[in-house]
């Protein structure tokens, strides 16, 4: 008899997992209290090398490239393969070339990579992975016309040097191998791949009201669009901000943050062509904090800024307590997260982020409120808001407890989960865990129109989910 998994939340995390063991021929059912999967906090960019995070360690880093790399094949319909401008405002204490022994770094263990395996060359030529380009360069840029394909790091500077007020930042600017991800894609592949798997139920507006640790198994108990109780021999927490919620149910203490941010959905009508990603650092939570502008198709783009007025709030970050495992984050971002953003803080905030971003890219400021943040709240474990890497833990046996930061930690997250399971139950699992053949035979023409489906499900404007540069 197969082994039962149960699976709370269908996140990235509860999606990845459940793909993962679905495919070893695990017994899963996944639980999802939401109409979608995916349909908590947002994710847009493949981390492949921490560059956003100048105060993260250079292991952190190097995990980052390649879980991000583990990622990429996951998930290959999912990454637009634009590279990230990484620009020093004038402002900023620090250097632009402060990131250059950690980049050379990460160059060296991104050549190690393919040495391996041919396989993991996802993000171009090694020699590739960032390169250098001067205020003189950048100049001579500026007059050039965009190109409708860009190829090389050069033609992806183009829309950025013309757009560029040359007085805003230091130079030179770093061009770096760290593309997009678009999360209503993950959604449609992992959707469609799940529906496709017969030893996988999945259940959509279902939420998990009670867990019980019975002697040798766990009983989940459930409403929503299903009603039951359920006995499982293996239980997985991937309730994302809500895990503490689960885990106070099992009477399990655990220390950890959860923090609620929105990133700004607009539209710069005049925008046609291709653009990279563009980050402009900062000191996170000061009013000069990170500044970055995430590209769509059709002129669509997303803005974070981290400051207090734009992506963070003040109290949006909360710690669990000595009586809860679950931080408990004040009722306005509750309401936010279940009942929708109230008009007049949308505006405010999609204004505000828009001209942030326009101080840099003057014309910018045209752009308009597209619509609806991407917005949630994402747990952090223990109690540095600063920790980019973390993917599982084990508190009880047989109990797994999702913790990622970031979405490219899921594979070794799942890998984490199946090597646990394996010891648990003393079985043997094949070596290739993720050659899932329902993802593998997925057809971009299916992605692109479930991806859709699912961007307007979500009421946002369809065209969020096509990738501009595949
Ligand atoms: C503004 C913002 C921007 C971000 N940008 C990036 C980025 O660019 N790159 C990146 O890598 N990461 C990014 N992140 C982090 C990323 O969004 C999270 O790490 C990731 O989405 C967490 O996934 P998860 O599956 O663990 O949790 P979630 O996505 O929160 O999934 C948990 C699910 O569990 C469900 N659930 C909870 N309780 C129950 C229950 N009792 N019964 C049934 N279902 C339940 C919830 O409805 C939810 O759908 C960003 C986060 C934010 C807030």
């Amino acid at each position: 008899m197969a082994i039962k998994v149960a699976i709370i939340g269908g996140g990235v995390a509860g999606v990845s997992a459940a793909l993962t063991l679905g495919n070893l021929g695990f017994d899963v059912t996944l639980f999802e209290k939401k109409k979608a999967l995916i349909s908590g906090p947002p994710f847009c960019h493949l981390h492949a090398g921490g560059n956003l995070y100048r105060e993260i360690s250079t292991q952190d880093c190097i995990t980052l490239l390649k879980q991000s790399i583990d990622f990429a094949k996951l998930y290959p319909f999912a990454i637009d393969k634009r590279p990230t401008i990484f620009a020093t405002p004038i402002y900023d204490p620090q250097e632009p070339l402060d990131l250059l022994d950690r980049l050379k770094r990460l160059q060296k263990e991104y050549e190690e990579l393919v040495k391996k395996d041919k396989s993991n060359m996802l993000l171009g030529e090694p020699n590739e992975y960032f390169e250098i380009f001067t205020k003189e360069e950048l100049l001579e840029l500026s007059k050039k016309e965009p190109k409708l394909k860009p190829k090389t790091n050069r033609e992806w500077l183009i829309p950025f040097a013309k757009n560029l007020d040359f007085n805003t930042i230091k130079f030179p600017v770093i061009v770096v191998k760290e593309y997009g991800i678009n999360l209503f894609r993950v959604a449609a592949n992992s959707g469609l791949a799940l529906e496709a798997m017969p030893n996988v139920k999945l259940l959509r507006e279902c939420e998990v009201k009670e867990v019980k640790k019975e002697q040798n198994n766990f009983k989940v108990s459930y409403s929503g669009s299903e009603i039951g109780d359920l006995e499982v021999d293996y239980l997985i927490n991937a309730a994302g901000f809500q895990t503490g919620v689960i885990d106070d149910m099992l009477g399990i203490k655990e220390q950890r943050l959860v923090e609620f941010k929105a990133a700004y959905v607009t539209k710069w009508e005049s925008r046609e062509e291709l653009w990279p990603e563009v980050v402009f650092h900062g000191i996170r939570g000061t009013d000069r904090g990170m500044g970055q502008f995430t590209p769509y198709c059709n002129g669509l783009t997303q803005l974070h800024a981290m400051t207090p007025q734009i992506t963070l709030f003040k109290d949006g970050l909360v710690s669990s307590t000595k009586v809860s495992s679950y931080p408990k984050l004040d009722k306005k971002f509750i309401d936010i997260i279940e009942k929708g953003w109230p008009k007049e803080l949308l505006e405010t905030r999609a204004k505000r982020a828009i001209n942030y971003l326009g101080y840099f890219f003057p014309k910018f400021k045209e752009a308009k409120v597209a619509g609806k943040p991407l917005y949630g709240a994402q747990q952090i474990p223990g109690d540095n808001p600063d920790l980019r890497v973390a993917e599982v833990s084990f508190p009880m046996p047989k109990y797994a407890r999702c913790e990622i930061v970031k979405v490219s930690s899921v594979n070794d997250m799942a890998k984490a989960i199946v090597k646990d399971i394996s010891k648990e139950f003393n079985i043997e699992v094949k070596e290739d865990i993720f050659d899932i053949k329902e993802l593998k035979k997925l057809e971009d023409s299916l992605i692109d129109s479930r991806a859709f489906e699912v961007a307007k499900k979500l009421n946002y404007p369809g065209e969020i989910s096509k990738r501009c540069n595949r």
